[in-house]
């Protein structure tokens, strides 16, 4: 087995569902984003893996138990699966700031997990999410990542590009994002689509950088 294949990781809050600066404690408070369930049947639909990797510091916290935050995980597949999607794991993280865990993102340390788990090539795998600490944990392990501008995304480009410079691509959103890993599991570059040009009214560097 040298040739394993790649999966797509997707963070959470700000990528799914609406993210909430008061975390998503219940699943009364989640809601997802519109369209994301369409994304997630196409991204199904590429065969690969697909992982969420999600930091919950608000369990450690003690604002939600490991219980209620499996109960929203439980629902959220079953719609997602509803509606034609695919989650293998989802794997989060319930550590705070402080604790300095290795599975908290910029960490990488659950992308690693779920390549030991199910055999992934990191190397060959996107992670997509709305926070500069997604795209440093699929930094970390070579992986292409994806800064959406949902969620967080806005607050999140320039702190992204002080870190990682052009090793990242930016999207409009979860479908946005899902367009252009179809077309780099085609064989094409991994450009930004014409959404993410009209949206800024610009021309964008080849590598996704754009200036706000
Ligand atoms: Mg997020
Ligand atoms: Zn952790």
């Amino acid at each position: 087995m040298t040739h394993t294949q790649g999966a797509i990781f997707l963070d959470r809050d700000g990528v799914i569902n609406e993210n909430s600066a008061e975390h998503i404690k219940s699943w009364d408070e989640f809601t997802f984003i519109p369209g994301a369930l369409d994304s997630l049947r196409d991204l199904a639909q590429t065969g690969l893996p697909i992982f969420i990797v999600t930091n919950q510091a608000a369990v450690n916290r003690g604002m939600m138990s490991h219980e209620t935050l499996d109960d929203i995980h439980r629902r959220m597949i079953a719609i997602i699966e509803e509606a034609g999607g695919r989650i293998t794991k989802v794997y989060y993280c319930p550590h705070d700031n402080h604790e300095g865990c290795e599975c908290r993102k910029p960490g990488s340390g659950m992308l690693k997990q779920a390549a030991a788990e199910f055999g992934i090539n990191l190397k060959e795998s996107f992670m997509v999410g709305d926070a500069w600490t997604d795209v440093g944990a699929g930094f970390g392990v070579g992986a292409r990542s994806i800064l959406l501008l949902t969620g967080r995304g806005r607050w999140n480009f320039a702190p992204a590009w002080n870190r990682f410079g052009l090793n990242f691509a930016a999207a409009c959103d979860i479908a946005d994002a899902t367009t252009m890993i179809r077309a780099a599991l085609a064989g094409h570059p991994m450009e930004s689509t014409a959404r993410l040009r009209n949206a800024f009214h610009m021309a964008l560097h080849p590598r996704e950088a754009l200036v706000l």
